[in-house]
């Protein structure tokens, strides 16, 4: 789609000509955009960062959501003195693929790993100091992560 076709359709939530969101590639009124970030932060606060090995250059957190018991990802945070190197393992015990959540209309859904990659940005890597960070993203072949993490 060109981008004059969608300034042209308007906001893609109630059809307002007037887009400003998110910048760079509007495609949302400020009010609708608010209303989908208002979700989005509903949403991600169903998951639970818990850390459970902090050292000085290093973090680890079991990733939990509200809906199963068990552990459903863990991260692990290393720091190299310059920037955040992250690694986060998401187990198939959850839906990681599914919708996170729907707005009627909306043309950009996002799964629940988009949303718990802004939660880890949010709740780790910003207290941390920000700067430079690199984030890889795992699928574990363990429905979730071994016995020994249980415990803590
Ligand atoms: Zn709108």
């Amino acid at each position: 789609m060109s981008r004059k076709s969608v300034a042209q359709s308007g906001c893609a939530l109630c059809g307002v000509k007037e887009v400003s969101e998110p910048r760079g590639k509007a495609r949302y009124c400020p009010d609708c955009w608010d209303k989908k970030i208002a979700v989005e932060e509903i949403v991600a606060r169903e998951f639970e960062l818990k850390r459970y090995i902090r050292a000085e250059n290093a973090e680890k957190y079991l990733v939990y959501h509200s809906t199963i018991k068990r552990p459903c990802g863990q991260l692990v945070v290393l720091d190299d003195g310059y920037d955040l190197f992250l690694t986060l393992v998401l187990y198939p015990i959850f839906a990681w693929d599914d919708p996170a959540y729907h707005l009627s209309g909306d043309p950009e859904g996002r799964s629940f790993s988009d949303l718990v990659i802004d939660k880890v940005a949010a709740e780790v890597v910003e207290p941390w100091g920000g700067g430079r960070w690199h984030l890889e993203v795992f699928r574990a072949a363990n429905p979730e992560p071994e016995e020994w993490n249980g415990e803590m």
